[in-house]
């Protein structure tokens, strides 16, 4: 390896506490979902990380399907960390999850002892790592007891293959049942990874209120609302975005003339604050204490840079936040 991080890594960013346990995440993390694929350049994927670690972003989320092709992600990952982070394992903390299709038949997905803990063996195996910092139930499964699916949790951290456990896309009571059942088991649920941003407000709706009683940190995932929130729809859908490439999970039709009105009048506000909109998207997830990290995706450093640079400026006034609110109220 030629790379040496920076040594002022643990001054750039702020460490928050993970609800009641004793770790601390950064307050922007980064997300593998995309543009870590055998469809992408490698080498872009090993320069966001190197820009992420020398800016004290201490944590990786991966899951088993990220790709494309599913696996893809944590086979690449596993190379990148070989090359350049194999002397810093003990400083990161990398995430997987199973729960969505992986592999054929009836012990490829969902929530079963059988699925959970096999995925895991095969994440480990594909990233070169001995244990993973934690391990997801990635949506819950409505036909298998969640005390099977819990208990396959709570098995892989007394394997030492997971150091803590979380749960992801659970709904706020059936979160809540999780927490207590792994809490029972003597491993304590350490973070809910939910869809949560200025567009997607279903965790306001119980499921933060829940996470705060029980101790449990929050990490939102598509915090730009994959890329809308970042200025770059604002004319049109611009070449290489990911409205403009393939694949389903941010299609043109998204991009509604209402919406970029809407993305318009938040450009504003950001544009008076100092920042770019994504910079105030982030900023606006991060002021509630009960938020841990925001997990962002970023398919160049730069964008990851100008991500970061969101925490220059954490606080809103009250007549912003009621800006923000009127404008998403429409
Ligand atoms: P974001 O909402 O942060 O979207 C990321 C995308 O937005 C980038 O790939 C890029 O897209 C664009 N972008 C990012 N930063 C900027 C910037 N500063 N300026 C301009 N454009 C920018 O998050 P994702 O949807 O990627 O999700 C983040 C992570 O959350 C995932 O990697 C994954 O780890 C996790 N996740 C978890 C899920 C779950 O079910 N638990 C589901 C989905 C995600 P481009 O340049 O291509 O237009």
């Amino acid at each position: 390896t030629n790379y040496l991080p920076a040594e002022d890594r643990y001054q750039a960013i702020p460490y928050r506490r993970c609800g009641k346990s004793g770790l601390k995440l950064p307050a922007l993390s980064l997300g593998l979902w995309q543009n870590f694929g055998d469809v992408d350049l490698l080498a872009t994927g090993r320069a966001t990380l190197r820009l992420a670690f020398d800016r004290g972003v201490t944590h990786f989320d991966l899951a088993n399907n990220y790709g494309p092709p599913p696996g893809s992600a944590e086979l690449n990952f596993g190379k990148i960390m070989q090359q350049d982070f194999a002397p810093y394992r003990d400083e990161l903390i990398i995430s997987t999850k199973a729960g969505y299709g992986m592999w054929d038949g009836p012990y490829g997905e969902w929530g079963s002892r059988k699925y959970l803990l096999a995925s895991l063996d095969q994440s480990l195996k594909r990233m070169g790592l001995e244990y993973v910092d934690i391990f997801y139930h990635h949506r819950p499964d409505p036909d298998t007891p969640l005390e099977e699916s819990m208990g396959a949790l709570a098995h892989a951290v007394r394997q030492g293959k997971a150091l803590y456990v979380g749960l992801s896309n659970y709904p706020p009571a059936l979160a809540q049942a999780a927490i207590r059942l792994l809490r029972e088991m003597g491993t304590p649920c350490l973070i809910h990874q939910p869809k949560y941003s200025m567009l997607v407000r279903d965790p306001e709706a119980g499921l933060l209120e829940v996470l705060a009683e029980e101790g449990v940190g929050c990490i939102p995932f598509s915090p730009l609302a994959q890329g809308l929130l970042s200025g770059k729809y604002l004319k049109g859908i611009p070449d290489g975005s990911r409205a403009a490439r393939d694949g389903d999970s941010l299609r043109p039709d998204q991009v509604t003339p209402a919406l970029v009105a809407q993305l318009q009048s938040l450009n504003e506000i950001a544009q008076a604050r100092g920042q770019s909109l994504a910079q105030m998207a982030l900023s606006w997830l991060l002021k509630d204490d009960r938020v841990t990290s925001v997990l962002v995706g970023a398919s160049r450093p730069e964008q990851l840079a100008d991500s970061l640079d969101c925490l220059k400026h954490l606080a809103f006034s009250p007549d912003e936040l009621d800006q923000i609110e009127h404008i998403l109220q429409k």
